[in-house]
């Protein structure tokens, strides 16, 4: 029988309401003559709380315990899913990582999977069972627990769905599908029927907060065909997200997006000589801290200096405080300036290769509406502009009339606006 893969999140588990709600969607899809497997988040907020829990007795808790912790949340819902499932007629059983053998790298609170045993879950699939497997925790070789990353069970949906060569992998949740932007902040915004798997890569990256961006990567890497449909409205079938082969491209954009969690940081006069660049980063990556847009700019001839720009997430500030010293003396730097006041807002889109003129489009969009740009950057499918963080709103409306990403309909907003 084909394989179909599906995941709920925290918000389509919040109570045992919506857990049975759930379970019938999960019998929709074996009614359809398919093999179930359900991949589960923790119940409704129930990972935020734990965090919270372990942060009233230190905040800097050891990540081996906060992934023992941590884990503890899905392990509840597989349970509860699992059971209501047979109340309702449906034979079921609950596995965890371990017992199914989700095999991560043995790195804490962000493991990515090596490997996943598909002998277990294979062997109850056959006896008609469906599968309820825990999201977002893996095991180590040696047995230890780890966690995938914030919303890392949508990587564990992909990836089992990859391992069992799954006709398609389903992530449900509070939303319709893929919208064109953050319908919070453009109420009109378009839900988009397909989406490519590089598009939604960068969207995912970028903030857009629809998926989990190693999933994508990893749907990538199998070819697992992913939808993003919504628990509330099974008859809807949300956006399949597919190569871009398979994408017939009409409009140059497809999403924009505002990610406002990052900071910009300056490192003026550094030498103009080789190894400056390769120094500072490797310190930077020596202290796991990821960068993102990287700019260096042009060399005064006067003193052969120049500054090195770039954003690093918010969370990274206070370690990335700790090495200031040491940048400023290795690289016999003048200052280093720290920027909190930015917002990184991209149009992403796979329409754009080979088609002149989108960037001076988003660059004329920003002026008519006097935001001063601070750093830009840009891949083959994605433009992206550093902006003031009071302008994010007003960029992402305005760029969405520039490229036509809106509908005639208000989108259904759940949660509540972002900064
Ligand atoms: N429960 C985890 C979290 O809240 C994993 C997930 O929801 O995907 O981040
Ligand atoms: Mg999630």
């Amino acid at each position: 029988m084909p394989i179909v893969v599906q995941k709920y999140g925290g918000t389509s588990l919040a109570d045992a309401e919506k857990i049975k709600r759930v379970a019938k969607s999960v019998m929709k899809e074996v009614e359809k003559g398919n093999s179930v497997v359900t991949v589960v988040s923790a119940m409704g907020h129930t990972t935020d709380y734990l965090i919270k829990m372990a942060h009233e007795l230190t905040m800097t808790p050891d990540s081996r315990e906060m992934d023992m912790l941590l884990s503890t949340g899905e392990g509840i819902s597989i349970a509860m899913l699992a059971m209501a499932l047979k109340s309702m007629g449906q034979d079921a059983i609950s596995f965890n990582a371990m017992q199914v053998g989700i095999m991560t790298e043995k790195t804490h609170s962000n493991a990515r999977i090596v490997k996943i045993h598909t002998e277990k879950i294979k062997k109850q699939l056959e006896k008609g069972r469906v599968v309820v497997v825990a999201g977002f925790q893996g095991i180590t070789e040696d047995n230890e627990i780890t966690t995938l990353g914030r919303g890392g069970s949508d990587t564990s949906a992909v990836a089992i769905a990859g391992a069992l060569n799954a006709i398609r992998c389903d992530i449900y949740t509070d939303v319709e599908g893929v919208y064109t932007t953050d319908p919070r902040i453009v109420p009109k915004a378009e839900k988009l029927e397909k989406i490519s798997y590089e598009e939604i890569l960068e969207l995912a990256r970028l903030g857009a907060n629809v998926l989990h961006p190693r999933a994508v990567e990893t749907a990538l890497q199998y070819n697992v065909p992913l939808r993003v449909r919504s628990t509330f409205k099974t008859d809807d079938l949300g956006t399949l997200i597919i190569g871009v082969n398979d994408m017939e491209i009409y409009k140059p954009v497809t999403g924009v997006a505002a990610d406002t969690s990052q900071v910009r940081v300056v490192i003026c006069d550094v030498q103009d000589k080789p190894g400056t660049a390769g120094k500072l980063f490797s310190l930077l990556a020596d202290n796991n801290l990821s960068v993102d847009m990287i700019i260096q700019s042009y060399a005064r001839s006067s003193n052969n200096t120049n500054d090195i720009a770039f954003t690093i997430d918010t969370g990274d500030l206070a370690k990335f405080e700790s090495l200031k010293e040491t940048i400023l003396e290795n690289l016999t730097a003048s200052n280093i300036y720290i920027d909190e006041n930015i917002a990184k807002v991209s149009i992403v889109g796979a329409g754009m290769i080979d088609r002149p003129g989108i960037a001076a489009s988003m660059f004329k969009t920003l002026t008519n509406e006097n935001i001063n740009i601070k750093m830009i950057s840009t891949s083959e499918i994605k433009i992206s502009c550093l902006v003031n963080k009071e302008d994010a709103k007003k960029a992402v409306q305005a760029l969405c009339k520039t490229f036509e990403l809106e509908c005639d309909t208000i989108a259904e907003v759940k949660g509540t606006l972002p900064d």
